[in-house]
């Protein structure tokens, strides 16, 4: 299936050739994965460019959310990396190629647009949809970054689980939908939440409203402000403002969870596009054109106004619409001829079953539990991946198979076990795991290196690599 041509580099081979795409989308949200399903069906094969750290995971917002009620087509609800691992499964299987990095920069100058990745590739284009939705806002309270991760976090969904946090008294800033929600899902685990409200309502929609203020787990704390964290090692308070009386009062809490809304992530394009005064691009009234001809827009990165899941979905289908029609027009569009008329299933991808003294395989690339953690720790000779992961930890979903690729890459150099933080606390307290994902790498019984958070693959490899573990 060949989508591209391919524009020259210089006689004397100095510039490689690069091939121009069709139609390049950024992000990997409900929009990307639409837009990319739309634009793979029209035959386009676009190239999907999936972000990776810059402006949020892979998968966007929707990757940090618990059950998302109010997507059609799913009466009991969906996990959010639930449906965002749906969604890919659906454009990949019509089409759609995945670039796993971010985009570094895009230059809208000339033509054929030119985009180039963290990765260092230059990708050539035609038309572009961006998709890159909104990045979550910090407060930028005093004591922020020492209590990073140390009790202060952006997502309640990922870290809630986490050891330290539980039976502790937990603080929600904000009053929207996030704040809402994380608020109700931190009762499973703190003794109380209290929800830290700027003004004297909530923003957020009136069924989750209801269940907050409903909730006696859940204390609203309205018109205050947070001023700073305190504590040691670990958070132990915030300190508090009331607006209306500017009095302080300090309030004893072990996890100070941020949900205060998006910025866009349009850094990209700064300059190149027309924005508005909070950085959203600029579309025609209703459509996804922006300023410039062949670059289209979908999803957060646009809309300041709805926000939801589904408007996302839509708005790249619209996009890819109009992206189809544009090149099309423009007598652009290089369709690709399919092998198969119907492209293969996606299938389900089933979970690691969890290693017992039955199952367990001593030459396996990847087990799951305690039982495989304490054998290959204390057993075997090769270096040893832990990734310690919760249940609705939406940058889990992104890391694992990142970490499986690695493993597989290495050829049985090194081995990898994932722990659920809930179903093997002790194991998470006992090796000090602060938040999800955390990967710690073990050769010959000891700590060599720990990260927190999606990296990219190549750290991983690299820091594997040096141990210099010789091939089984
Ligand atoms: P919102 O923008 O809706 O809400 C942000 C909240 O944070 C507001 O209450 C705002 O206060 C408050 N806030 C902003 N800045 C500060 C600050 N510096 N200090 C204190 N508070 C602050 O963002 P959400 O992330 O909640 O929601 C985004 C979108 O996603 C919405 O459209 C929402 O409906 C949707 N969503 C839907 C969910 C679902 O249906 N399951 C779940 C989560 C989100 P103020 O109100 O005073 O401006």
């Amino acid at each position: 299936m060949v989508a591209s041509v391919i524009l020259p580099g210089s006689s004397d081979g100095s510039l490689p050739e690069v091939a121009i795409e069709n139609l390049v989308i950024v992000g990997s949200g409900p929009a990307g994965y639409t837009a990319a399903i739309y634009a793979a069906r029209a035959n386009l094969a676009p190239l999907l460019i999936t972000g990776f750290q810059r402006g949020g995971i892979p998968g966007g917002q929707l990757m940090t959310t618990t059950h998302v009620e109010n997507y059609p087509g799913f009466p009991d609800g969906i996990l959010g990396p639930e449906l965002m691992d749906r969604c890919k499964a659906q454009a990949v299987r019509w089409g759609t190629k995945l670039v796993e990095a971010d985009a570094e920069s895009l230059n809208l100058s000339e033509l054929p647009y030119r985009l180039v990745t963290s990765e260092g590739e230059t990708i050539r284009t035609h038309a572009v949809i961006l998709a890159s939705g909104a990045s979550a806002n910090r407060l930028g309270i005093k004591e922020e970054e020492r209590f990073w991760s140390r009790g202060i976090s952006a997502c309640a969904i990922c870290d809630g689980a986490t050891p330290q946090f539980r039976k502790e008294q937990l603080a929600v800033v904000g009053g929207g939908d996030s704040a809402c929600e994380e608020a109700v899902y931190l009762t499973k685990y703190g003794s109380q939440v209290h929800l830290i409200v700027r003004s004297d309502t909530l923003r957020a929609s009136a069924a989750m409203a209801d269940r907050v203020l409903a909730n006696p787990a859940i204390r609203v704390h309205w018109n205050r402000e947070v001023l700073e964290g305190m504590g040691e090692d670990w958070l132990r308070a915030i300190r508090l403002r009331d607006r209306t009386s500017g009095a302080t009062e300090d309030l004893a809490v072990r996890g100070l969870f941020y949900a205060i809304g998006h910025t866009p992530n349009t850094e990209l394009v700064q300059g190149q596009l027309e924005l508005d005064e909070r950085g959203y691009l600029v579309t025609r009234p209703g459509r996804p054109e922006t300023s410039r001809e062949g670059v289209f827009a979908a999803g957060d990165v646009a809309d300041a106004e709805w926000r939801q899941g589904i408007t996302a979905a839509g708005s790249g289908c619209q996009a890819a619409l109009a992206a189809e029609r544009w090149l099309s027009h423009k007598q652009l569009a290089r369709p690709v001829e399919r092998p198969n008329i119907e492209p293969e299933p996606a299938g389900e991808t089933l979970p690691t079953a969890t290693s017992d003294a039955d199952n367990f395989d001593a030459g396996a690339l990847w087990q799951k539990g305690g039982y495989a953690l304490r054998k290959l720790y204390h057993d075997s000779e090769k270096p040893l991946l832990v990734v310690y992961t919760s249940a609705s930890c939406g940058p889990c979903h992104v890391l694992k198979p990142q970490l499986k690729r690695v493993l597989k890459e290495l050829d049985g150099r090194a081995l990898g076990v994932e722990i659920d933080i809930e179903a093997d606390s002790e194991i998470a307290v006992q090796a000090g795991v602060t938040g999800t994902p955390t990967v710690q790498l073990f050769f010959n019984k000891e700590l060599q290196q720990q990260w927190q958070g999606v990296k990219q693959r190549s750290e991983f490899k690299t820091a594997i690599e040096a141990l210099g573990a010789s091939r089984p």
